[in-house]
């Protein structure tokens, strides 16, 4: 079987599926790698470096002659005539805000899956590109602050005066918002955190920052752990605690998300306009809407002294890490479905149940709920 490795086309992507070390495994397990001219190149792995390990440079009507396309974001509409009938595509997809394209990609009879569908489950960690993607995200996101931000994040005692360590507050605690905790801490910040799940509170204290509560019972974890939509009455607490924060807080990264919703609302204009002036927000939830009114998705601009970080392409600004940890999950996944003429998908296979979108052109997601005891 071949694999073929399209360069990426969505606008600002800079990252490529798969990496030279990768292409020598796929190798190893019998597949004929196809790479397009130049798709490794914004992610710094040069054309040289995947034919030494045994890829096949190839042009972009090649590369999607190939029985398996992996690829990091959808394809777009346009580029669907290019694939092979009855090929494979492996990709994040986001079938619910992508309708028409898995329609269309059905119509050439693929066989699709979403890393984004990849079950959140121990067993399938190693193909977990969403936490990977996550931590990165939470990662540069605190990088991105810095660099904004007019001060130090450490505290220090000089000669020209004592300097205080500033404030970062981290809303939201899964991948992205730990990752973003860690960073701020290693930088010498004072972090507080909150989220809606009372499991995370652990894992922020074990990191060295503070959660932060409010007075209100309400779980924000469903029986799978996966974080639901609270209640009215629990987001206008949120908001009670963000706008005393807010006057005291000189960094914001927020990650707030509810998988398949429009992200929460959580800090409102008129909690901007009472942070001093230098702040900087980050809102990591900008690409689902952002959990900070005044954001602009995908720009970064400055409103009443505040500078919005509303980027929406964070593991793009690291492509060449990004790129390897996606690689590495990828190809496990591929691999974990079956290798080189041992091709079999097993619906019985959670993951694989979780994750496929499309069997041979036919829609088979969402998955059946699992039936419980
Ligand atoms: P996410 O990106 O979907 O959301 C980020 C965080 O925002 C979550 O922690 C969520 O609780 C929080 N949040 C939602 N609404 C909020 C609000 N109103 N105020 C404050 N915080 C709010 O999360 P993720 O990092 O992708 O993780 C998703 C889920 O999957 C989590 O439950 C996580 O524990 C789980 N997970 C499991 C594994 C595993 O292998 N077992 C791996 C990764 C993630």
């Amino acid at each position: 079987l071949t694999i073929g490795v399209p360069k990426e086309v969505w606008k600002n992507e800079k990252r490529v599926a798969i990496t030279p070390a990768v292409t020598e495994i796929f190798l190893k397990k019998g597949f004929t790698v196809n790479i397009e001219e130049n798709a490794g190149s914004l992610a710094k792995f040069r054309n040289e470096d995947y034919e030494r390990s045994g890829a096949k440079l190839v042009n972009n009507e090649k590369v999607f002659n190939s029985d398996i396309i992996l690829k990091v974001r959808q394809p777009l509409v346009e580029e669907v005539p290019s694939f092979k009938d009855g090929s494979m595509l492996i990709s994040f997809l986001y079938p619910a805000q992508n309708v028409d394209l898995v329609k269309k990609l059905g119509d050439k009879r693929i066989t699709a899956f979403a890393m984004d569908c990849v079950p959140r489950i121990t067993r399938a960690q190693v193909f977990d590109a969403l936490s990977s993607m996550a931590n990165i995200s939470g990662y540069r996101a605190v990088i991105e602050a810095a660099n904004h931000y007019p001060k130090f994040l450490s505290g220090q005692i000089t000669a020209a005066g004592k300097v205080p360590p500033s404030k970062v507050l981290i809303i939201g605690g899964g991948v992205a918002g730990l990752a973003a905790i860690g960073q701020a801490k290693s930088m010498g910040a004072i972090v507080r955190a909150f989220d809606t799940r009372s499991v995370v509170k652990e894992e922020v204290e074990s990191l060295g920052a503070q959660f932060l509560t409010v007075n209100i019972e309400e779980e924000g974890g469903d029986a799978e752990g996966y974080s639901k939509e609270m209640s009215k009455a629990f987001i206008e607490a949120e908001h009670a605690l963000f706008a005393k924060q807010c006057k005291e807080i000189d960094i914001i990264i927020s990650t707030a998300l509810i998988p398949g919703r429009k992200a929460p609302i959580l800090i409102l204009k008129e909690h901007i306009k009472s942070m001093k002036p230098g702040s900087v927000v980050v809102d990591l939830a900008a690409e689902a809407g952002g959990n900070i009114e005044t954001t602009r998705p995908g720009e970064i601009y400055t409103f009443n002294d505040v500078t919005h970080v509303g980027l929406t392409d964070f593991p793009s600004l690291l492509p060449t890490q990004s790129s390897t940890l996606y690689a590495n999950n990828i190809s496990k996944f591929l691999l974990s479905i079956g290798e080189q003429n041992h091709f079999y998908i097993d619906l019985e296979n959670e993951i694989v149940r979780g994750s496929i979108i499309l069997d041979n052109g036919k829609l088979v997601w969402p998955p059946p709920k699992p039936v419980g005891p």
